[in-house]
């Protein structure tokens, strides 16, 4: 793990390379947060690579995120993993896209009525049910649960 994290850093040293609680990348700090702690930190760690090498921003609208991970992870496991000597295992990712899908419908139900709203603008919900407005977190990566795969 350490040493891919030193090949990474050394193939790209215009991106920073930093441990963090959540695996995420930052397009504002130029930063690949990354956890060695958690499930497959390796893969992850490739993923957030792979969002930082497409130049993914972090404020795409929630809608667009579902097409930024998919594009992550094919990416990391088509052309960053063969080069780095690591296999993903596509199980994995099929189970993190389930969570991010289920994530983003989260984010879209209405608090109020739980109904599902729409978009109205980055990461703002409006309800045409009861009218119900709110807002949720920016940036790919945020708060997702990852789970291990067995
Ligand atoms: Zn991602
Ligand atoms: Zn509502």
């Amino acid at each position: 793990m350490s040493s891919l994290v030193a090949k990474l850093a050394n193939n790209h040293p215009g991106i920073a390379f930093t441990i963090g609680n959540t695996a995420r990348w930052s397009r504002d700090e130029q930063t690949v947060y990354h956890n060695p702690g958690e499930p497959h930190a390796d893969w992850v760690l490739l993923h957030e690579t792979a969002h930082a090498l497409l130049d993914h921003s972090d404020y795409a609208r929630d809608i667009e995120l579902l097409a930024l991970e998919r594009e992550a992870w094919e990416y990391a496991s088509h052309t960053l993993a063969p080069d780095y000597g690591v296999c993903i295992n596509p199980a994995f990712i099929n189970e993190h896209l389930d969570t991010y899908r289920d994530w983003l419908h989260a984010k879209s139900t209405c608090p109020a009525c739980q109904s599902n709203g729409y978009e109205s603008s980055p990461q703002q919900y409006a309800c045409v049910h009861c009218g119900g407005t709110w807002h949720t977190n920016t940036g790919v990566d945020r708060e997702i649960r990852r789970f291990q795969t067995v």
